[in-house]
């Protein structure tokens, strides 16, 4: 009998978030400014009421619905094809002043751990569900490439936010190919320049096909320009501000 491995996304979002924490204590590179409980419980928060909200507003799954076409496209081409998709959707965050305003939730935090990978509005959530439903109605992935896509985005998705230094020449060696903590931490810089580039997810070939590669400040100061730190750390009734403020700004 196969193995129904989407049952271990829900265990392996938590588990490898965990496991990429003690390598965070381990080996961290940056002091945090707020307390550690206080933004993993808004950002557990924010991923469990996200994930309601999106099973609410679509109650339609990528892996449900890969399974009623049938399709047959393998991993390999699905997921190259879904991590372009996501650098232009990325990249189309911090260009237009619409999709901004709710993106500018995951930047405001002014730390960056794993857990900021699940710091995401959930208006945000819902642009994403959508383009991976829009991908699979148009592409037809197997329902196997489904789900390993989503394993690799969950793992990536810690990777790329954790506060970890890795050894310079592994650092190296990576971005070749990959989308590195030391590449995606400038992309949190509080300066808008240095949030213009390193929009990739999991391959960083696409910002040096399209020039938006920058290796600015390693270790530059995070968040977003204007929001006081304290303001970050709020429950989303008070957080959720922040997009109209920004909107206000465009
Ligand atoms: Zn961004």
């Amino acid at each position: 009998m196969p193995v129904d491995w989407q049952q271990y996304l829900g265990p392996f979002t938590v588990v490898a978030l965990i496991a990429v924490g003690v390598w965070e204590m381990r080996q961290p590179l940056s002091v945090f400014q707020l307390s550690l409980a206080r933004r993993w419980a808004l950002h557990f928060g924010l991923w469990a009421g996200m994930g309601l909200f999106v099973n609410f507003a679509l109650r339609l799954s990528a892996i449900g619905l890969a399974a009623s076409l049938s399709g047959q496209m393998g991993f390999a081409a699905f997921f190259l094809v879904h991590d372009f998709v996501l650098w232009c959707s990325h990249w189309g965050m911090h260009r237009f002043g619409v999709l901004w305003v709710w993106h500018s939730i995951h930047h405001s935090d002014p730390d960056m751990d794993a857990s900021t990978g699940l710091r995401f509005h959930p208006i945000e959530g819902l642009w994403d569900q959508g383009v991976m439903l829009g991908m699979v109605w148009l592409l037809q992935p197997s329902v196997d490439a489904v789900i390993g896509l989503q394993f690799l985005g969950i793992a990536s998705n810690y990777f790329i936010h954790a506060n970890v230094a890795l050894p310079v020449r592994v650092e190296a060696l990576l971005q070749w190919v990959l989308m590195t903590p030391g590449l995606h931490r400038p992309h949190h810089s509080v300066e808008v320049a240095g949030q213009k580039g390193n929009y990739g997810i999991v391959l960083s070939i696409w910002d040096r096909v399209f020039g938006t590669l920058h290796r600015r400040s390693f270790d530059p100061a995070l968040g977003v320009e204007g929001v006081p730190v304290e303001e970050t750390i709020q429950p989303l009734y008070v957080l959720g501000k922040l997009p109209w403020r920004e909107w206000k700004r465009l």
